[in-house]
């Protein structure tokens, strides 16, 4: 493990897209927009903004492509969309994205309840897509879904990660990320694992997204960042939720990530005042509190008396 943190760490938004997903209060086409713009305006640079999925599966996402054909091309913003299958690799590219997030899966059992086919079957359509998404121009992420533990197989071998890691670098991308899918992460695991990815496949750039379901998202996002990690996802408010934990809460949020960075000088281009102001926003439309902390605790340092 590098015991150092990188100076700055790029933020990847995926309230939009995984937060939302997991909630079950649908927001209009105008509300999405308006998060996302909040968001761009609070300084993200890269924001998941829809996922390409059945609708009947997922209401939430019914309206990808209105939403992204009014954020797409949003000056200084990355929108990206996560792509499950060819059929939405498809409605990546008509939807005019710059940027695709694909996702592979660590267990056959999680590939067959998320994508209907098996982990190898996910590398495999991933070697179709490759080529074609670089002739494109996309930027091509490249996700393992519950590359530490799987609601339906348990405990997920570090080997496993690593031989799909490397099957999918074979065929072609640009950044690779580990998904905590189901939040059982811990810093040891995440140490472990990124060691050894950034082992199996040099000089790639790494991601790293977590669920704090049980509190350790922060804890793994540190280790993440000492470990070579150099990306990190999180959601606005910490919005969302898990379907394979119920009751859980969401990705780690944006703004409670984003202090804990900036007060260790790790910088990350992103406004605090304007990210809490959001998640008020946020909760006013969701008639919610959200899980994170940080728009409900007094600002710090403290603003001194006149
Ligand atoms: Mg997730």
């Amino acid at each position: 493990m590098t015991a150092q943190r990188p100076a700055s760490v790029t933020l990847v938004e995926v309230g939009p897209r995984d937060g939302l997903q997991n909630e079950s209060r649908l927001l209009s086409t105008d509300t999405k927009v308006e998060m996302i713009r909040r968001l761009a305006a609070a300084g993200l640079k890269r924001i998941e903004a829809a996922s390409f999925v059945n609708p009947t599966r997922v209401p939430q996402m019914a309206d990808a492509e209105a939403v992204l054909a009014r954020v797409v091309g949003m000056p200084g913003l990355g929108v990206s969309g996560l792509v499950l299958n060819e059929r939405g690799f498809e409605r990546a590219l008509a939807a005019g994205l710059r940027e695709i997030s694909f996702v592979a899966v660590a267990t056959d059992a999680m590939a067959a309840r998320n994508q209907g086919t098996t982990a190898r079957g996910l590398v495999e359509a991933w070697g179709r897509l490759a080529g074609r998404a670089q002739a494109a121009g996309l930027f091509r992420s490249v996700t393992i879904a519950v590359a530490f533990g799987c609601p339906f197989e348990g405990e997920v071998p570090l080997a496993r990660v690593i031989e799909i890691a490397r099957a999918l670098a074979e065929s072609g991308l640009d950044e690779i990320c580990l998904a905590d899918t189901i939040g059982v992460a811990t810093p040891a695991a995440v140490e472990a694992r990124f060691s050894a990815l950034a082992q199996a496949v040099p000089g790639l750039p790494m991601r790293a997204h977590f669920h704090n379901t049980r509190n350790t998202g922060y804890a793994n996002a540190d280790a993440a960042l000492r470990s070579g990690v150099t990306v990190l996802d999180a959601s606005l408010g910490g919005l969302g939720g898990c379907p394979f934990a119920p009751g859980a809460t969401g990705n780690i949020a944006t703004e409670d990530l984003a202090a804990m960075l900036e007060r260790d000088r790790v910088a990350t281009g992103v406004s605090l005042a304007a990210l809490t102001d959001a998640t008020r926003w946020l909760e006013a439309a969701m008639e919610r509190r959200l899980p994170a902390h940080g728009a409900h605790v007094s600002p710090w340092p403290a603003v001194p008396a006149a």
